[in-house]
């Protein structure tokens, strides 16, 4: 059995167009020019910004009534609908434990959204386990979640993987447990010289696929 872990967010699922979809439809359900829900977007970071700090961007710029709290709610679960697993990254997965890969997905955020996504987006049969920072106390790039996601599958870091899409929860984290690391480079460039990880690709499918089947695929 071999080791691999995967974030959630912009790796297995495609976060980025889901909320872009979402933000294009709140700001047209209040009257506002597209370029607003570029805005949203931007002050987003990829889901990265605070939600309570950005529903209060969002409260003070669009002059809403709505408590923060509803706010909060719309960020975190307005958008999981309309986030799919796509055949092909659904089509690694099982391949990969067709080869005898056991598969984690290890993800920031808290438990009620990250649940749903992988409800929502039917992802629960592709994979062994799935570890929620909010449930476990601790986020990645901290090395425990990544070791606790491994003991979940009853297997050790050595030789195991960790593929995703940012680079330093995902590859800074996995690097710092002892992990290989894949990045989902999602079109971009690889930025950091001091660390650099084993392979890379734009889209999560041809990033598992490579590490599967052993192909070198460098940044
Ligand atoms: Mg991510």
């Amino acid at each position: 059995m071999v080791l691999l872990l995967v974030d959630l967010d912009n790796t297995l699922l495609d976060r980025a167009s889901a909320f872009d979809l979402w933000a294009t439809g709140f700001v047209r359900a209040l009257g506002g020019a597209c370029s607003e829900a570029a805005w949203i977007v931007d002050a987003d970071r990829d889901g990265y910004e605070p939600r309570e700090s950005l529903a209060g961007a969002i409260k003070e710029r669009f002059g809403l009534d709505t408590a923060i709290a509803d706010i909060v709610d719309e960020l975190l679960f307005g958008h999981v609908d309309l986030m799919n697993l796509d055949t092909a990254t659904a089509n690694v997965l099982k391949n990969a434990r067709d080869q005898g890969w056991k598969i984690a997905v290890v993800t920031n955020g808290t438990t009620a959204q990250q649940s749903l996504k992988i409800r929502t987006a039917g992802l629960e049969s592709y994979v062994d386990a799935v570890v929620i920072s909010e449930s476990e106390g601790v986020k990645k790039p901290d090395p425990e979640i990544f070791r606790i996601a491994a003991g979940r599958l009853g297997l050790e870091l050595t030789g195991g993987w960790m593929v995703g899409d940012h680079p330093t929860a995902d590859i800074a984290g996995g690097k710092a447990a002892g992990l290989k690391t894949g990045w989902v480079s999602r079109g971009k460039k690889w930025a950091d010289s001091s660390m650099i990880p084993n392979l890379a690709a734009d889209t999560a499918a041809e990033v598992i696929e490579a590490v599967v089947s052993g192909v070198a695929r460098p940044c």
